[in-house]
């Protein structure tokens, strides 16, 4: 497998924290697991994302192809949410970059979700209890755990507003 993937950094803002480096590692053990068979024709960085309302993950790409980016919706860094809804997360996106959605590499289809092609590949890799889980677990714990993971959020947010002062040190850092 070339290379290995980095952990996602929003800058000097939000630091690189032990999380991040975690899913980059699930990242390439998944990849080499499953997906060895698939090129990784660009860099590839990883982490958990922006707490968005209407997804989960999603992968894209820089314009000029160096860099792919898989994001996790942040309020998935949490310890009540299962490896298994990682784990389905992740091959997702894994499975698009195949595609060559968020990638470099040829278009397999004209739309990214055409005809359940996501859920076929998944399934032809042997993951697809993973997919499995991740709908039982959306449809179950997702929407009381999103109000609760929102909310713990939030009181961070207002404790953070507390602190009277913050040095920051330069940070000098690359993707
Ligand atoms: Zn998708």
């Amino acid at each position: 497998m070339p290379g290995s993937a980095v952990a996602l950094w929003q800058g000097p803002a939000q630091p690189l924290r032990p999380a991040d480096r975690r899913i980059a590692l699930l990242l390439d053990s998944l990849w080499e697991r499953h997906f060895a068979d698939i090129p990784r024709v660009n860099d590839l960085v990883v982490g958990y994302d922006y707490p968005w309302k209407r997804h989960l993950g999603r992968i894209r790409m820089t314009l000029d192809q160096r860099t792919s980016q898989i994001g996790l919706n942040r309020l998935l860094d949490h310890d009540a949410v299962p490896s298994g809804v990682l784990v389905a997360i992740l091959t997702h996106e894994i499975v698009h970059y195949a595609q060559g959605f968020g990638s470099p590499l040829p278009r397999a289809h004209r739309h990214a979700h055409a005809h359940g092609t996501v859920s076929h590949e998944l399934a032809h890799r042997g993951l697809a209890r993973y997919e499995d889980e991740l709908a039982c677990w959306v449809e179950s714990a997702w929407p009381s755990f999103e109000r609760r993971a929102r909310a713990e959020r939030q009181a961070a947010a207002r404790t953070d507003r507390l602190v009277p002062c913050a040095v920051t040190s330069r940070v000098v850092y690359s993707l």
